[in-house]
């Protein structure tokens, strides 16, 4: 029996004019000729609703080794410095929040200058976040009324409270657009949530970059729960009709993944082996001794990056009035 699956127009431009890109088990891509835009379909129903984030993925985003390099200080360091560069204080919505590592470092490096929100539509780890401190919302972020939360909103201090009513001064979104049905109608939401002025963070993976230059379909993440493949062309024409691009970044680079998928071939790769690669990788950012190769992979990194061709692709984007 195969599992029942639902055709969508394209993500980004909302027309329909396709030409088959790649293939990849039952992963179909296509391209868009109208707008350029990579993205799956069809795709299977549950991966569109959410539900499958309920099911499917508790046990990766609650083993060990994920929870364990989710909260480890250096895995989100670049994301923290891209927020931290642009948004100094006030009310913070991380959509899509996972497990909460992003909010609880915002809030231990910094406190007392952001007031910090979480939601996702995982239950399980966002009970983990709630163990660790940072305040969450339930549900799907499409039918969240946030002005009539039922939670009380985390109480800040200083100049930076957020009164009920008013907007948040930022909408997150850490690797989460690149996993949305209709990511355009999340975009508008956040909009609509964002006071006047108020500032977007999207990351997705680079479609253009140095791994899938040399991998194509054999990168591990070119996979089912991925449903949008972005490159900056079609990342801001997404987001233009809302939001004025105030940076566009390209951040991280793995080498030892590019190795592993040179020589798998394609194969699939499991969530556990995902979690202990993560670790592993946490692990030697995290290790003394091994400055000189740190120093040789952050100029790496800063290279690919300035050539567009690192493994993340990051915009900071200004509502629009
Ligand atoms: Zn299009």
């Amino acid at each position: 029996m195969t599992a029942p699956s639902m055709h969508r127009p394209c993500p980004v431009c909302a027309r329909v004019n396709t030409v088959p890109h790649w293939q990849k088990g039952g992963l179909h891509l296509v391209r868009c000729r109208d707008c350029g835009m990579i993205y799956a379909n069809p795709i299977p129903a549950d991966m569109a609703s959410g539900e499958f984030y309920d099911a499917a993925g508790k046990d990766y985003y609650l083993s060990p080794a994920k929870l364990e390099s989710d909260y480890a200080d250096v895995r989100f360091e670049r994301e923290l410095r891209l927020f931290r560069n642009h948004c100094l204080r006030g009310a913070v919505l991380d959509v899509g929040c996972s497990s909460g590592a992003f909010l609880y470092q915002l809030k231990q490096r910094w406190p007392g200058d952001y007031e910090i929100l979480g939601t996702d539509v995982s239950g399980p780890p966002l009970d983990y976040a709630e163990s660790r401190g940072v305040p969450v919302v339930r549900g799907d972020f499409l039918q969240l009324d946030f002005a009539k939360l039922a939670v009380p909103l985390p109480v800040g201090r200083g100049e930076g409270s957020r009164r009920p009513g008013e907007g948040f001064a930022a909408v997150t979104f850490w690797a989460v657009v690149e996993h949305l049905a209709e990511p355009k109608r999340f975009l508008e939401k956040a909009h609509s949530l964002l006071q006047p002025g108020g500032l977007c963070f999207v990351l997705v993976p680079n479609f253009n970059s140095l791994a899938v230059r040399l991998l194509g379909a054999r990168y591990r993440y070119v996979y089912e729960q991925h449903l949008n493949y972005f490159t900056p062309r079609t990342l801001t024409a997404l987001c233009a009709p809302k939001f004025k691009v105030v940076s566009t970044r390209f951040t991280h680079f793995n080498p030892v993944v590019i190795g592993q998928d040179w020589r798998g071939g394609g194969r699939e790769v499991s969530n556990a082996e995902r979690g202990a690669l993560l670790k592993r990788t946490t692990a030697y950012k995290q290790k003394a001794w091994l400055k000189p190769v740190k120093w040789a992979y952050s100029l790496t990194e800063q290279s690919l990056a300035a050539f567009g061709l690192a493994d993340n692709l990051a915009l900071v984007l200004r509502k629009r009035s």
